[in-house]
């Protein structure tokens, strides 16, 4: 089976092959931690899991770096704002982030890093880029240099002809039509002192622009060369256009060889979701009118294709709970049937191992969860009927199971929650026990040596196992 992405770059369906064979090196752009993210954001990012999930079904090993702005002009204004250092606004919106993901199941990327972590890796790169004559100097501001890169709006394919050489913008984002050059460093100013985002660098006190962290973080984690880098459509230009020139230019090789963006998601009214406009919605207002956030999950996931619009209403997310009690019903009863007492239809076999040949070849087919699904429910049905009608024998029982675990391969919404550390300790120690009384004492160290790799200790005493957590 062969995978095809659409490639923003190409603005066409690619066959996707990594670099390094077995290995895909991915690079997304996360959250700048300034507010709590909103469902927009959350889509993209739930987007990044869904192409994780799809390359490992794949077969691909993943080394996925996401970063965290906790540094941008924004941040800097509400920190001024709230009197803080901005290291105490992002740590909080930080741990939001990645409570929020993990209420929606999204799976973490192998390495978040920060971008005031990794500074020095950023002004490397604009020396290289001054040494190049790639970027210049303005009184403390180091800017690229546009005109000194032709390629220059290839991603979003943006007619040069509008470009300015020689005018500059400071601000971390700006509009398609005045394409300038941008800045990769901008000179201390008092309230970067004051909110403690001020470095000391070679070209003078500053602190970095936007974009030059994603290219400086990807390189350090993932190389020079990325397989995919990929992000919300909203950041493919200035944002991605310019980590591509920032790159190329100072290493002459591609930065990435495909790009994927996911589209905007929309309010009720169809306006686009925006925290600068104040009509958003966060993950947490959902919740507390309700939404199960596995039901947020699979709307944002499945209810349209990642290159689709998305719109946000109630009945979109009340429709989403409904598909997720089918799936988990169909899976409980499953569970329940004695399958050998049954004698099987040829039929439903049939055709459940075709529905799920044709819901791999959807997610194939640059990730199209929304048709996949679509013949999904439509088994669904059938499997219910059968089941009525007690027509489901051992081959279609396995068949559904399988359909089922593909399908949550993808979704991880029937498993349960995560059991708690507690739980999942006693249950070990409890494990450990029984071998030690069978005797079995490989496997009883091997689960002590498990337990230790998760931090925790354990001690045999006379009344018993004891443990305690040695770290976190
Ligand atoms: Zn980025």
């Amino acid at each position: 089976m062969t995978l095809r992405l659409h490639n923003t770059l190409t603005a066409r369906r690619e066959e996707f092959r990594p670099l390094e064979p077995g290995v895909v090196r991915l690079y997304t752009c996360g959250p700048t931690v300034w507010n709590f993210a909103h469902v927009g954001n959350y889509r993209a990012f739930l987007f990044y899991d869904l192409l994780r999930r799809h390359l490992a079904v794949s077969g691909y090993r993943l080394r996925h770096v996401m970063n965290i702005t906790d540094v941008d002009d924004r941040i800097i204004e509400q920190a001024a704002a709230a009197g803080v250092r901005i290291a105490e606004l992002t740590a909080r919106y930080e741990q939001a982030f990645l409570e929020d993901m993990r209420s929606l199941r999204a799976q973490e990327a192998e390495l978040y890093p920060r971008a005031t972590g990794h500074v020095e890796d950023m002004m490397l790169l604009v020396e290289r880029l001054l040494a190049g004559g790639h970027a210049y100097d303005v009184d403390g501001d180091v800017y690229f240099r546009i005109a000194s890169f032709p390629a220059y709006g290839a991603l979003s394919h943006l007619d040069r002809a509008g470009l300015r050489p020689g005018a500059r913008v400071a601000t971390d984002k700006y509009e398609k039509e005045s394409a300038t050059d941008f800045a990769l460093w901008k000179r201390a100013q008092p309230v970067d002192e004051r909110v403690g985002a001020a470095w000391e660098a070679p070209f003078g006190r500053g602190r970095p622009g936007w974009h030059i962290e994603c290219s400086a973080m990807a390189m350090r984690y993932l190389g020079e060369t990325l397989d995919i880098h990929a992000g919300g459509v909203d950041l493919l230009f200035p944002h991605h256009e310019n980590e591509i020139a920032q790159s190329e230019a100072a290493t002459g090789c591609p930065f990435a060889r495909f790009w994927l963006h996911s589209e905007h998601v929309s309010d009720a009214t169809g306006a686009k979701m925006s925290k600068s406009e104040g009509n958003f919605t966060t993950l947490r207002d959902l919740v507390a009118a309700g939404h199960d956030p596995l039901a947020v999950r699979l709307f944002l996931l499945a209810n349209a294709h990642y290159r689709s619009k998305l719109r946000v209403t109630d009945e979109g997310l009340h429709a989403a709970g409904e598909q997720l009690r089918r799936l988990r019903e169909l899976a409980e009863r499953l569970r329940r049937l004695e399958p050998g007492l049954r004698a099987d239809d040829a039929a439903l076999f049939q055709a459940v191992q075709d529905g799920r040949d044709a819901y791999r070849a959807a997610l194939d087919d640059d990730l199209n969860l929304p048709e996949g699904l679509g013949r999904v429910f439509e088994l669904v049905r059938e499997a219910n009927a059968a089941l009525d009608a007690g027509r489901v024998g051992p081959a279609a029982h396995e068949a559904l199971l399988g359909l089922l675990a593909d399908v949550d391969a993808h979704l991880d919404v029937l498993t349960a929650a995560e059991v708690s550390l507690d739980e999942a300790v006693e249950r070990l120690i409890a494990e450990r026990e029984e071998a030690r009384r069978a005797r079995d004492f490989a496997t009883a160290d091997r689960i002590r040596n498990e337990l230790r790799e998760r931090g925790v200790q354990l001690e045999d005493s006379r009344d018993g196992v004891r443990w305690r957590v040695t770290r976190r």
